[in-house]
């Protein structure tokens, strides 16, 4: 008889940037323990490490349906405001600044990278998804940003040099960026095309594509509010049409389906905390 098995696709769990992003607010909590302590947007897309965080009295501003601004205005100087990793428009430190609020950035240094090269160009044409915080920030980089929403068709003719630097957010799905790199080659002359999917993403997803016959089941684990979660479930998706595909939130999510496998991976978003991948592998295994 063949026992069932199930691995972890590595890299799993936290990438560098939620890691430095969590160890920062919780340095902040310890640090500041006579202030109130707001992290403005979800400080990454994960329900259980906002859970985490509320466990060390930082709450977490829902910013769904709120102008930012207008938040930013009522926090005082017994406040303390957290910026997430996605990165934020400068304009939310001028106006902190200005009501003498301290505040923290934990923006990831990958994310930066890219804000610093759209800063430094002519024209840019920014690749990411609409009203993702990234995105949104990106888009306040430069005046000179255009915006192809990877979820509609971009109009060439606002264009108005022949190499624009063409740049994206983190935490696309490298197959769906491709098809847009050759896309934007047949319309541009001379594209500066910058790939800026990270390692943390990019690896996850390659590691997926190559999944061979002998795995018959793939469990992705994360938050539906994480990019990089929903582009590795898109990649399962479409390079795997004869597998299982699981998206889980949590061990509750795995708990409410009957999951029959006999060679099975589990992966993970950049923002899921290993102890809920390893109660899903547990579970899986003991059932
Ligand atoms: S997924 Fe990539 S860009 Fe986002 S925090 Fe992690 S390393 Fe940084």
């Amino acid at each position: 008889m063949t026992l069932a098995m199930i691995k972890l696709l590595k890299p799993i769990a936290h990438c560098y940037g939620v890691i430095n992003a969590i160890n920062l607010a919780k340095k902040v909590a310890n640090e500041y323990k006579d202030k109130n302590i707001y992290v403005f947007g979800l400080l990454v897309h994960n329900e259980e490490v906002t859970k985490e965080l509320d466990g060390y009295g930082i709450k977490t501003i829902d910013l769904t349906n709120k102008n930012p601004l207008e938040v930013l205005k009522k926090f005082t100087s017994r406040d303390i405001v957290i910026f997430t990793a996605h990165g934020h428009p400068d304009v939310y430190e001028d106006i902190l600044s200005i009501k003498g609020v301290t505040y923290f950035d934990a923006t990831c240094p990958k994310v930066k990278e890219c804000f610093n090269a759209i800063r430094g160009s002519k024209e840019t044409i920014y690749i990411g998804k609409r009203n993702h915080p990234e995105a949104n920030a990106a888009l306040t980089q430069n005046d000179n940003v255009l915006f192809y929403d990877i979820n509609e068709k971009f109009d060439y003719s606002q264009v108005k040099t022949d190499n624009p630097l063409i740049i994206n957010q983190t935490t696309l799905s490298f197959l769906e960026l491709e098809d847009i790199h050759k896309e934007i080659k047949e319309n541009i002359k001379n594209p500066n095309i910058i790939d800026e999917i990270c390692d943390a993403t990019l690896l996850r997803q390659k590691a997926i594509n190559e999944l061979g016959d002998d795995i018959d089941t793939i469990i992705i684990v994360g938050s539906k509010k994480s990019s990089n979660t929903m582009k590795l479930y898109e990649v399962a998706k479409k390079k795997h049409l004869n597998k299982a595909i699981y998206l889980l939130e949590n061990i509750e999510d795995c708990k409410k389906l009957d999951i029959k496998y006999k060679n099975a991976v589990i992966a993970s978003g950049t923002s899921t905390p290993l102890n809920t991948i390893n109660q899903i592998k547990e579970y899986l295994e003991n059932k």
